[in-house]
């Protein structure tokens, strides 16, 4: 028997984003829910008609969302919060769900569910929210419906779904429940789930894709207890397809048993992400069951090692047989663009060593057509080999002074010279500002103007000059705007960058850029990750002349405003060919020069962001200090090479910091700003906890909503802080940078904002 080729998921949102389109056409009322649901439908058929082309034997279905997986589940399962069910339209009440609806002339504020990271992707999933009380109740209507246009195509399809442990696990209680955890609804929730199963079985499905990434965390005695109870309990379903069981996103370790004990037909490991697993499971998985091989990265868009992948195919094969194996992705393709072949400006080079969706798909493949092959051969394993070798010879040549560089980091060079408290006294007397200063985290609005702009420069209508002088005039007009708010340190408005890692991917050596390479980030939203695929180097200052020129206009302090090194890693496809530590050690230097530059221009304090040092953090708690270990040293390196008397400023975003915090301490930021006013000033317990040293800005504008704070709520917020922390080492700001919102509400809000701090400074 051959070994069946699956993919466990396909990009939604469509080669040329079709479904961004048509989603935002659908909410603006431009076009009407026939349309949106006619090009969702195009977009299935055309990646499955794909996938039946490239000859997968097992083809995903439900894997399409029209937002997202999570809060399709919970509508599969009824989980719809009381406060939406009075929307009868059931597409109305789905989008409500994830985007809240306001109507202030109706009196209507329906606030939307939260949304938050897929594990350690920059992929955002809707938080199904639940209450003491849920009941769940199959809504099978999305997955019924995709079933039978599938069927309809003459294609076999295999479902899937979050199974219930993973569904749970990342569901939460509304705020008003307390002392429960999501897992004890697992009783009223398994019977939908079996439910469902019969009713797929009925409708000739034979294979299920349970996805169950959770497997790949540290679970607790609970939560493994759970999963023993939820798959033995689907197993023993009467009537139900075959289940196949998908970890992926890391190491299965001692959660195998979990599912080889459990009766199920299959189980999924991402052999990428940890290729150890695979000798591990041979030995334990019951002769009852397949394995699916997680051998083409999902997550990343290089070429596959077709020899090293085929390896493990050929180990597989030889210890389970033929007819137990399943060849696949590591996990869903929703993480790459959709494919390769669209791309007509890339260097022919690096595009031969890549491949996208449509080009993983062939992978799985040749891979599953050659696993009877002891020495695989054909021209797709040459070309493979070739293009691999070709790619090693370029990275062994590509920079040795950056290499040699890279090894040559002391210990001493991710210090400060002083201690905190003794940096802090210098900057206190050079700054001389008040208690509470007030500022803002960077960007300013990207209005339709300065769109306009870069894309004509972009085209070529607008020459250098002219755009330089185009973005000059919006910084002094954004450094006026400041100072007559009264604020007391400045940013120049980050006018010149689209996206915080673009621009300086852009600036640096060894990025490549896409033209199509589009991701779904959460929603409509999409991002064009760089393709860092090189040796980093920095071959001319990328932001001084921004940052003096704005200086020159104040008096005031302006920060100098750069991407930390691990958000660019975090936020590009990166290389595979060498650890990530060592990538992001380059892209630390390479910032290290700039902070350096920055400096020597006159510029007295540098903003280094860092919202994706959370987001990376490995899924296994054993692996977390390695991690955070190079992480916080990137930081450090890039930004420890300053005098005292320079302030080094970092911003975290959203970041959970309970757990991280000796890191955070560990990055010696003169200064940290962070989102904090919707959780109105949680995060800083932490802080005082931990005893966190250094001067610290929570946010307490919600740059998320077009709402103006009033004086009274920040100044509530800002006494909050103030009992948590002493107040000498607060500052204040805005949760986030203003880049997506307007002048006149942010105007308004600023105002407020300074308005609070001058009230708690006269308080004091
Ligand atoms: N400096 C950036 C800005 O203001 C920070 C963005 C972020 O935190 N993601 O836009
Ligand atoms: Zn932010």
């Amino acid at each position: 028997m051959p070994v069946l080729a699956t993919v466990l998921g396909h990009p939604r949102i469509g080669i040329a984003r079709e479904l961004k389109k048509a989603l935002e056409a659908y909410w603006s009322g431009a076009s009407p829910a026939e349309s949106l649901m006619a090009t969702a439908q195009e977009i299935r058929t055309r990646h499955w008609s794909m996938m039946k082309q490239a000859g997968l034997d097992q083809i995903p279905c439900n894997d399409f969302s029209l937002y997202d997986h999570m809060l399709d589940m919970a509508v599969t399962v009824g989980a719809i919060p009381a406060r939406f069910r009075s929307i009868a339209d059931p597409l109305n009440r789905y989008f409500a769900m994830a985007r809240g609806v306001q109507d202030r002339g109706a009196g209507i504020d329906l606030s939307p569910l939260e949304m938050t990271k897929w594990f350690d992707t920059n992929y955002h999933y809707i938080v199904p929210e639940l209450s003491a009380d849920q009941s769940f109740a199959l809504d099978p209507t999305k997955i019924a419906a995709e079933l039978a246009e599938a069927q309809a195509l003459g294609i076999v399809p295999r479902p899937v779904l979050p199974g219930p442990i993973t569904f749970l696990k990342l569901s939460k209680f509304a705020d008003n429940v307390s002392g429960m955890d999501t897992l004890d609804l697992l009783p009223r929730l398994l019977p939908v789930y079996e439910e469902l199963l019969a009713l797929l079985s009925g409708h000739g499905v034979t294979w299920l894709q349970l996805d169950e990434p959770c497997l790949c965390f540290d679970l607790d005695p609970r939560t493994a207890e759970a999963y023993r109870t939820a798959l033995g309990r689907l197993a023993a379903a009467a009537k139900r397809p075959a289940l196949l069981v998908a970890c992926y996103f890391g190491s299965i370790g001692e959660n195998l048993a979990l599912v080889a004990d459990s009766g199920c037909e299959a189980l999924h490991v991402d052999l990428v992400r940890a290729p150890a697993d695979l000798e591990a499971v041979l030995p334990a998985l019951p002769q009852t069951m397949k394995l699916s091989l997680g051998a083409v990265d999902g997550r990343n868009i290089w070429r596959a090692d077709l020899e090293q992948a085929h390896r493990l195919v050929r180990r597989a094969v030889t210890t389970l047989g033929s007819e137990r194996v399943m060849v696949a992705t590591s996990c869903s393709l929703l993480h790459v663009p959709v494919d390769l072949d669209a791309e007509t400006r890339l260097d022919a080079e690096l595009k031969s060593w890549m491949a996208f969706a449509a080009q993983k798909v062939a992978e799985v493949r040749v891979l599953a057509d050659a696993a009877g092959q002891e020495q695989p051969q054909g021209a797709v394993f040459e070309q493979a080999a070739a293009a691999l070798a070709r790619r090693r010879a370029a990275a062994a040549a590509d920079n040795p002074a950056v290499r040699h560089r890279a090894e040559q980091v002391t210990e001493s060079m991710s210090r400060r010279n002083t201690p905190f408290a003794e940096r802090s006294a210098r900057q206190k007397s050079r700054f001389d500002l008040p208690l509470l200063p007030t500022t803002t985290i960077g960007s300013f609005p990207q209005s339709k103007e300065v769109r306009e702009a870069r894309s004509k420069w972009r085209s070529g209508a607008l020459d250098g000059q002219g755009y330089q002088d185009f973005l000059r005039a919006e910084i002094r007009r954004c450094i006026e705007r400041q100072e007559q708010l009264g604020l007391d340190v400045l940013v120049h408005g980050e006018f010149e960058r689209t996206d915080m890692v673009e621009y300086f991917g852009e600036q640096l050596d060894g990025f490549a850029f896409t033209q199509n390479g589009w991701v779904q980030s959460y929603g409509s939203r999409c991002v064009k990750p760089p393709v860092l695929y090189g040796d980093v180097a920095r071959p001319r200052p990328m932001t001084v002349e921004w940052s003096s020129y704005a200086q020159s206009l104040s008096k005031r302090p302006v920060k100098g405003m750069l991407t930390g090194p691990v958000t660019i890693l975090q936020w590009s496809f990166v290389r595979n060919d060498q650890p990530r530590s060592q990538t992001c050690r380059q892209i630390a230097l390479a910032l290290r020069d700039e902070v350096a530059d920055l400096e020597q221009a006159g510029i007295a304090m540098i903003q280094v962001d860092e919202p994706a040092i959370r987001e990376g953090l490995p899924l296994r708690r054993r692996d977390w200090d390695e991690y955070l270990e190079w992480a916080v040293a990137s930081f450090c390196i890039a930004t420890a090479g300053v005098s005292d008397e320079t302030q080094i400023h970092t911003h975290m975003c959203y970041s959970e910091f309970g757990d991280i915090l000796p890191a955070i301490i560990a990055m010696d930021a003169d200064v940290l700003s962070m989102e904090s006013s919707r959780s109105r000033m949680e995060p800083l317990e932490h802080f005082r906890q931990h005893g966190y040293p250094n001067d610290v800005g929570p946010g307490i504008y919600d740059i998320h909503s077009p709402r103006v704070p009033t004086v009274e709520e920040m100044t509530t917020l800002l006494q909050l802080a103030a009992e948590v922390l002493p107040v000498e080492r607060l500052w204040v700001n805005p949760d986030c940078g203003l880049k997506t919102r307007g002048w006149p509400e942010i105007e308004a809000s600023l105002a407020n904002m300074v308005r609070a701090a001058l009230e708690v400074r006269a308080r004091l």
